[in-house]
């Protein structure tokens, strides 16, 4: 038993064939425990159990072949570039591998060798070539040669090979180490009542599986212990929040809430008015609240704030709303600011580019209680900033933040009251993982009279129509956004793009039109005042980056042309076509995109048949996975070992069913919490919101 836990956590030197240099190499993969090596799954799987001869090789399949080394040559192509080519024969014929700039390859085989071939096949004019094929020596005698062959993660000092040799190696000394059942994280029960596979028989299918059945039930497996002990995590977190911390116990709604809903402009919808009751009762609940409110675009979460901020000053206490970007901090002042001040509800918005008097003048009223509501960016969690009482926490947009952020907001007061808005919505399968520790309330429906975006896929062949459509309604006194191309992980290029677009279209079809131009690298004032001068319809025509992306309200635009439509997400196009159709008028998103990619294609189709957020979010993560749904400003999601929570749906609901029937004894939660540390490391904070 302790021989065997030392095993797991013993350092990888402890291999042969690892001194420091590989160790170096492997920790670059987050390898440094054997536990840590058996537990770097395949990526996927080749199937080599049929080997080919040379002269049955298929033009462009991946195919295996077993053939000998015959002579090694290097040569340079006039680009200087350098190519080392190992012709190698079977019984049937000649085929040529090939590696590019990679010198290194020419001493590794011999003439005379026998190797194992995989790899893509080329035929040209009856020559083969494989390039950059994958080898095995058949000499090494490797269990693994002619059978279905895991493909790991690696990088490009860690060849397969080696990889898989060094997981081989510590899967016999697990396997014939005494005690290594004991190394089972799963409750017999639980073990039993999914019909699964102990962990030791699992670990050694996972790596080199006997059989395809055997690999799928390994892969069940362990698919089944991530799901289920992320859920085990998440439920003890909730339990934990809702009845380890005591939070502020609001009291039932009072004067001044039933004036604010009484002088709003609107009658709230069905689905607003159900959130605001969950919300209610969790605030006038003592335990903490940890509420995600889920509304689409343009739902009216905005007024959800507000009363909810409203009730948390009626007690006496006050309340903190943090937004991602200046502007959308403005706009969600001047909103506030216009439903409660009347109210005699003192609003100040803290951002990032206040003087230091004025900044400080807040900061002090902020700390004596003498303003109940603070609106503001990240400016809001910096150290200095002291709350007299913070009684509720609203995060808006909060995709756009990382945890520690919004727990950092939250620490400013004592448990106060959480509330989480989103206008992406996230698929059910996500939001069990990753939200699994928060309730939920979705607003759906849209404020009546909304009319449907109509949504048109373009070529670039139309964009002049495109653009005379928008020019025709600047004329009939609309406004128009047009959307550069993103640039992911480039906020500079990007910006450099915007520019160029402006000068572009203020040169060509917005000659005589007053354009603005709005982009993250300009300064927060130049920024706001492009922003008001859109907001007051003194500029018509707005050319902007993603900045615009997140939450911006002028009702009296219609057009936004999104150009290079291909290179967004359905999320992220369904929050810029957002932008549009906030008011009365009939309003129109243009995709321009010369994509002919088939798959490209279909996701421009999809956006211009669903209006719906929820339906595109579903269909978003299925076409682009989970790491890409976010976009380059993901947050929260964590990188599972193993699980796909798009394949693995059917798996992640039993998982969380086991989970919330099993009553987990502190040990086996410590045992839990202990096992995901160590998987997701750094990320763990960010899956646990903590
Ligand atoms: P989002 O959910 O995207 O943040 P907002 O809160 O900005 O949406 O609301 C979008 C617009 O809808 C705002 O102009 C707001 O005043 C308006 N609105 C919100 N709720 C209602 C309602 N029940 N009836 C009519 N208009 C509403
Ligand atoms: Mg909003």
């Amino acid at each position: 038993m302790i021989i065997i836990q030392k095993l797991w956590s013993a350092k990888i030197q402890f291999l042969k064939g690892v001194g420091p240099a590989n160790a170096a190499r492997l920790s670059k993969l987050n390898i440094f425990s054997i536990g840590q090596l058996l537990e770097h799954y395949p990526r996927r799987y080749e199937d080599r159990s049929k080997i080919k001869l040379i002269a049955e090789l298929i033009d462009g399949h991946f195919e295996t072949f077993r053939a000998v080394v015959m002579n090694i040559s290097e040569l340079k192509t006039y680009r200087g570039l350098k190519i080392v080519k190992i012709a190698v024969r079977d019984s049937s014929g000649i085929a040529h591998l090939t590696w590019f700039n990679q010198s290194y390859i020419k001493n590794k085989y011999r003439p005379g060798m026998d190797l194992i071939i995989f790899g893509k096949v080329q035929r040209n004019h009856g020559i083969i070539e494989i390039n950059k094929p994958d080898i095995e020596l058949v000499e090494r005698n490797s269990p693994s040669t002619g059978r279905i062959m895991p493909v790991y993660p690696a990088t490009e000092d860690i060849p397969q090979w080696q990889l898989r040799s060094l997981i081989e190696q510590a899967l016999q000394i697990f396997q014939s180490t005494p005690g290594s059942e004991s190394t089972e994280i799963l409750p017999a029960d639980i073990i039993i009542r999914f019909n699964l596979i102990n962990r030791q028989q699992a670990l050694a299918n996972i790596h080199f599986p006997v059989s395809m059945e055997t690999l799928l039930q390994a892969r069940r497996r362990l698919v089944f212990e991530e799901l289920y002990l992320l859920q085990c995590g998440l439920a003890y977190i909730k339990q934990k929040m809702k009845y380890g911390s005591k939070g502020i116990k609001h009291a039932r709604d009072n004067e001044l809430v039933v004036a604010v809903e009484k002088s709003l402009p609107f009658a709230l919808t069905a689905d607003q008015l159900q959130t605001l009751r969950e919300i209610k009762t969790d605030m006038e609940d003592t335990t903490p609240m940890q509420r995600l409110v889920q509304g689409d675009v343009g739902s009216g979460k905005t007024v959800i704030a507000a009363i909810s901020l409203a009730k948390t000053v009626e007690n006496g206490y006050q309340g903190a709303m943090m937004a991602p970007t200046e502007i959308l901090a403005e706009q969600h002042y001047h909103t506030l600011a216009r439903l409660l001040a009347p109210h005699g509800i003192k609003i100040a918005v803290l951002t990032g580019k206040l003087n230091r008097k004025i900044r400080e003048e807040i900061l002090d009223n902020i700390k004596t209680g003498l303003i109940d509501i603070v609106i503001g960016t990240h400016a809001l969690i910096q150290d200095d900033v002291e709350f007299k009482h913070l009684g509720l926490v609203v995060t808006d947009e909060q995709h756009r933040f990382g945890v520690r952020q919004r727990s950092k907001l939250e620490a400013k007061g004592n448990h106060p009251d959480v509330l989480i808005m989103t206008a992406t919505p996230i698929p059910r399968t996500m939001a069990l993982t990753v939200y699994g520790d928060l309730d939920v309330s979705i607003i759906r429906e849209l404020p009546p009279g909304r009319q449907p975006i109509a949504t048109y896929a373009r070529n670039n062949n139309r964009r002049e129509k495109v653009y005379g459509f928008a020019v025709g309604q600047i004329k009939a006194g609309r406004q128009v956004y047009i959307v550069c191309p993103l640039v992911e992980e480039s906020e500079k290029i990007e910006a450099q793009s915007a520019v160029s677009m402006y000068n572009e279209l203020t040169a060509t079809f917005f000659r005589n039109i007053p354009c603005g131009l709005l982009h993250g690298k300009m300064k927060p004032q130049e920024k706001e005042a492009v922003m008001a001068a859109f907001a007051n319809g003194n500029i018509k025509a707005l050319i902007a980056t993603t900045v615009i992306e997140v939450g911006v309200n002028v009702p009296n635009a219609t057009v936004i042309i999104i150009e290079g439509a291909d290179r967004f997400g359905l999320a992220q196009l369904h929050q810029l076509r957002g932008r549009v159709g906030r008011g009365e008028y009939k309003s129109y998103c243009i995709l321009l995109s010369d994509s002919t990619n088939e798959e490209t294609v279909e996701r421009l189709k999809i956006m211009t048949e669903v209006n719906d957020g929820f339906i595109l979010a579903e269909k978003d993560l299925v076409l682009r996975g989970p790491g890409q749904f976010f976009g380059t400003h993901q947050h929260g999601m964590p990188d599972l070992k193993i699980a796909d929570i798009v394949r693995d749906t059917d798996i992640l609901l039993e998982a969380r069913q086991a989970a919330q029937q099993t009553v987990c004894t502190p040990e086996y939660l410590e045992k839990v919490w202990q096992t995901l540390k160590h998987w997701f490391g750094d990320k763990f904070s960010m899956v646990f919101h903590r």
